[in-house]
């Protein structure tokens, strides 16, 4: 295969014969990119070969990309509860149509995904799909997600989910947090907040500031989202004399002092990661207004944000719900901060945080919309944008979808889960007190189970209501061109989407 695909295969199907040459590898797991070939057979990643010499000239990054499977830390697919918005079996696909191989369900289901019977659902949803996409699940911290009674968090560890959650919502009370971080910290998961002091936020429709001043909105402060995260850290540090494994991921992280304090936490040696979500690196909130272009092309040369009113940027009309997102888009400097602080590893992944909405809950007003992006089949596009306006290196966004998250699930820190030593390691090997939260390993490993995703940087694809298997049609990106097809993702061993290769979408 050389850019063109083989005749359509199944979903599921077991790959039996793939041969991608001259090719750019990206291997974040053995540290490793350049020209190079794989040969898959029977579903095992037979061969790769790093070429070299004469035999790599004219392959570029520019090109036909193969990388590890992605991984999504935080995915919503509203099953069971709200399957007119998304099911696992929909959601499953747009994750392999976006290169994900692994997805992390949240538990804000209805009923939430609190008790092991849960997990049983979703897994048979899962099974019953035929998608190779592996499901993993993450529990609520608290029985219903209410925020008062702590889950049962041994069992739900037991029956296998790999992180606790309320998201949706931050852990309630300091003291249940304390709690949560105690147990999840003996059973090796991380806790995964969402951070927002609610005190702060109630009644909130857009980030505080000159856009939502100006269309009207009121304000979402970014102190509400520092304030929480300078709360966990705390209770983190408390946590951690009674139970050294007690471990903290934030999540959907969007300014630049939550930022700043986890990078402060980090160097200080908490065991405390983060992510930060494709739309809060690429959007700003003066798309509200009808600006359509990407954060770090609002900012003037001195780093400050220019006025969208003023410098007529505004392509679009204001109040676009598909924008209403929490926590929400903010200014272009946090957006720039979650772009260095993903570029620099503070941001140890990049997550989703897909959330499909039906029309009906997006066609209100703005203040009364569904908050939420659909988000896992644009993922790679915006991050690939930033990659060429030299925001960010191809290694790095590839890192930060699979590495960073195969981290945050697998390993504590100080212990190498995603592969750092030579040869390629596993992923999640479940070692010194990790967990083995991954079924398979990451990286382009010899000899194990093919879990990839094969693009093509020189091709682009149009976001259009035809070309998203996700039912949530809610992205504020429809209508946009953005770069790297994806040709082909293999999870497992199987097809788990292969692009038709029409070339027409939307
Ligand atoms: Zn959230």
């Amino acid at each position: 295969m050389n850019g063109s695909v083989a005749p359509a295969r199944r979903v599921g199907e077991v790959v039996a014969e793939l041969e991608i040459s001259r090719a750019w590898l990206v291997d974040p797991a053995a540290g490793r990119e350049g020209p190079g070939e794989i040969v898959v057979s029977n579903g095992v990643l037979e061969a790769v070969t790093w070429l070299e010499g004469a035999e790599a000239e004219g392959v570029g990054p520019d090109g036909i990309v193969v990388a590890p499977g992605f991984i999504d830390l935080h995915a919503h697919l509203r099953e069971p509860g709200n399957e007119d918005a998304e099911t696992i079996a929909s959601g499953l696909a747009a994750a392999a149509h976006g290169g994900f191989t692994t997805v992390c369900l949240m538990p804000n289901t209805e009923p939430a995904l609190d008790e092991p019977g849960v997990l049983a659902r979703v897994r048979a949803a899962a099974t019953a799909s035929g998608s190779p996409v592996e499901a993993l699940a993450h529990g609520a911290v608290t029985v219903g997600r209410a925020g008062e009674q702590l889950a049962a968090l041994g069992e739900l560890a037991d029956a296998g989910i790999v992180g606790f959650s309320d998201d949706g919502a931050c852990v309630a009370s300091p003291t249940i947090l304390r709690s949560a971080l105690l147990y999840a910290g003996m059973l090796g998961r991380p806790v995964i907040d969402h951070a927002e002091l609610a005190e702060l936020t109630r009644g909130a429709e857009a980030n505080e500031g000159y856009v939502a001043t100006v269309l009207g909105l009121r304000g979402w402060p970014a102190a509400a989202e520092v304030a929480a995260v300078e709360r966990d850290l705390a209770v983190l540090a408390d946590v951690l004399r009674d139970e050294p494994r007690a471990r903290l991921h934030l999540t959907h992280l969007s300014t630049a002092g939550a930022l700043a304090a986890v990078r402060r936490a980090k160097a200080a040696g908490l065991p405390v990661t983060c992510d930060v979500t494709p739309h809060h690196v690429a959007l700003s909130d003066e798309w509200l207004a009808g600006a359509r272009r990407w954060a770090w092309e609002a900012l003037d040369a001195d780093g400050v944000a220019r006025d969208p009113w003023v410098d007529g940027a505004l392509a679009a009309g204001p109040y676009d719900t598909s924008l209403r997102v929490n926590p929400p888009l903010r200014g272009p400097e946090d957006a720039a901060a979650c772009l260095a602080a993903l570029a620099e590893g503070t941001a140890d992944a990049l997550a989703t945080d897909h959330a499909p909405h039906t029309q009906v809950d997006k066609e209100v007003e703005f203040g009364l919309a569904a908050n939420g992006i659909s988000g896992l089949e644009t993922a790679l596009g915006v991050l690939l944008a930033a990659v060429e306006a030299g925001r960010l290196t191809l290694a790095r966004a590839i890192a930060a979808l699979t590495t960073g998250p195969a981290a945050v699930l697998g390993s504590w820190p100080g212990v190498v889960a995603s592969g750092g030593e030579a040869g390629g390691g596993r992923a999640g090997g479940g070692r010194a007190g990790g967990i083995r939260a991954l079924a398979r390993p990451r990286g382009l490993v010899e000899g194990a189970p093919a879990d990839l995703v094969v693009f093509d940087r020189s091709d682009r694809w149009l976001v259009g209501p035809g070309s998203l298997a996700s039912k949530g049609r809610n992205t504020p990106l429809l209508g946009r061109e953005l770069p790297g097809r994806i040709l082909l993702t293999v999870a497992g061993g199987r097809i788990a989407w292969e692009d038709g290769g029409t070339g027409s979408d939307g």
